[in-house]
């Protein structure tokens, strides 16, 4: 697999500090389902990143990491087109992170907005250790060791991208330049077929700022076979600036992250102890629906209700269909229906999602070494190309001995 080739990959990872719930499948785990189809995937269990919340009890990870892969396995995570592993078996990522920490200076990652939230915190800082300090860096070389284009997130995570892509400036910036580079990029240039092609294009956007004259230039020499990687960083360094583009700015693939509410109205949350886990058993997932507060106003069946003071709404507007929403609100304002029979509506909805989920679930659970094989595999195929970027990170910083 070419460290180049990197147009179409998509790198995501998730922490394992709990049990998924629904939150998790309509927030994260149906778009990576749709991203599989059309990208190059590599999905990883951050369990270095869990540590920075959870370092007193490392040894929840060893059950955690395979359960939340039977989640993924068990939506339709498919292990024959995705990499799926875990980040801890990929040191490198660790070098990597540890090498860009080396020129970043503290004031970017504190000014991260997670960062500052949680030193803002009224209860005090819970998390004023190195690690979370540094989780930034550790997500860039997450990313940027596989020369991912993509990043699939939600729009309170831009500010992590933004930090990535500036590391990355930074980074091509002090280890890209060689004494001879002009001449270097020059004799690129010439070798290319489109070597006039390129030219223009280059012009185009250095001389009047054509952005797509840059895009068509950089897929120009994204598209080259026969090029070393030496020669195509020079090739895109060139197009911008005075040095090799040893890494690729990542983009944000900005992915709308429904809000899941969860059994009392607010975020479905673990720390809110108000989620529905993609392992429930039916029955429990029924009893815990039933359960649910409506609009308190409903004190008896006879009494009218408004379903925006109801967090049984808040499902219905993800699971129930324009039909069935309009007989909830006019039902529950007329006091024609009855909270039960609302509620069971829900049910049957969130349990037609959930029954294949738990099927899936069930066989996996019968044979977890299989899981551990696939995330072996996973690992073993993502560190040839993660030890082939570090090999190129230590030539470029001299640190070859
Ligand atoms: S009828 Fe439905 S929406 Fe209205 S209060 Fe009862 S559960 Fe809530």
């Amino acid at each position: 697999m070419s460290v180049d080739g990197t147009e179409n990959r998509v790198v995501s990872g998730m922490r394992p500090t709990g049990a998924l719930h629904l939150g998790h499948y309509h927030g994260v785990l149906t778009n990576w389902l749709r991203l599989q189809q059309e990208y190059e995937c590599f999905f990883f269990i951050a369990d270095w990143h869990a540590l920075t919340s959870n370092y007193e009890s490392p040894g929840e990870l060893h059950t955690a990491v395979p359960q939340m892969v039977i989640d993924w396995l068990a939506v339709g995570i498919d292990p024959g087109s995705t990499r799926l592993f875990v980040q801890s078996r990929v040191p490198e990522h660790a070098e990597l992170a540890l090498l860009l920490g080396m020129m970043t200076p503290l004031s970017w990652l504190e000014r991260v907005p997670s960062y500052k939230d949680m030193l803002e915190q009224p209860e005090g800082p819970a998390l004023a250790n190195y690690g979370f300090l540094g989780y930034p860096l550790l997500q860039t070389a997450d990313i940027i060791i596989y020369k991912a284009k993509h990043v699939p997130i939600g729009e309170d995570q831009r500010a992590h991208v933004e930090l990535a892509r500036e590391l990355v400036r930074r980074f091509n910036d002090l280890y890209g330049r060689e004494p001879d580079f002009e001449e270097q990029a020059r004799a690129c240039v010439e070798r290319l077929e489109q070597a006039r092609l390129y030219m223009e294009l280059r012009t185009a956007w250095q001389e009047q700022g054509k952005t797509d004259a840059l895009q068509q230039a950089q897929l120009l020499v994204k598209a080259q076979r026969n090029i070393s990687s030496t020669d195509r960083q020079r090739l895109l360094g060139y197009l911008q600036g005075n040095h090799r583009m040893l890494f690729p700015e990542p983009e944000a693939l900005l992915t709308e992250t429904p809000r899941i509410p969860g059994l009392d109205g607010r975020k479905m949350s673990k720390s809110y102890g108000n989620t529905i886990l993609l392992r429930d058993t039916a029955d429990a997932v029924q009893e815990k629906l039933c359960k649910m507060p409506t609009d308190p106003a409903r004190v008896r069946r006879s009494d009218p209700g408004e379903p925006e003071k109801c967090p049984v709404w808040g499902l219905h507007k993800v699971y129930s269909d324009a039909e069935v929403r309009q007989w909830v609100q006019e039902g529950c304002r007329a006091a024609s229906i009855g909270c039960l029979d609302c509620k069971r509506k829900v049910v049957d909805r969130v349990q037609e999602t959930l029954t294949p989920i738990r099927q899936r679930r069930a066989e996996l659970e019968e044979d977890v070494d299989v899981v551990w094989k696939i995330l072996n595999e996973g690992a073993e195929a993502v560190r040839e190309i993660a030890s082939d970027t570090m090999q190129e990170v230590r030539r470029a910083m001299g640190l070859q001995y």
